[in-house]
C-alpha cells in the first residue's frame, strides 16, 4: 500500500493528499484541487510526513521498502 503525504496550499490552505511518487521527485510542482493553485512543495507551510517517518525526510523520500 502506497503511502500519501499531505500539503497545505500556501495560497487558500486547503489540506489534500499526495501520492508518495509525486513528492520523490526534485523540484516537481503541486496544484491544489481546490483553487488550482500551483506551487512547489517546498512552498507549501506545513507539508509534512507521515509521524512513522519523522526525522529522516531526505533518506524517506528515496524510500525503500521495509
Ligand atoms: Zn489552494
Amino acid at each position: 500500500m502506497a503511502r500519501v503525504y499531505y500539503l497545505n496550499c500556501p495560497k487558500c490552505d486547503f489540506r489534500y493528499y499526495v501520492g508518495e511518487p509525486l513528492i520523490a521527485i526534485p523540484d516537481f510542482p503541486s496544484q491544489c484541487p481546490k483553487c488550482h493553485h500551483v506551487f512547489q512543495l517546498a512552498e507549501s507551510p506545513t507539508w509534512k510526513l507521515p509521524a512513522s517517518a519523522s526525522g529522516t525526510m531526505a533518506t524517506d523520500l528515496r524510500g525503500k521498502p521495509s
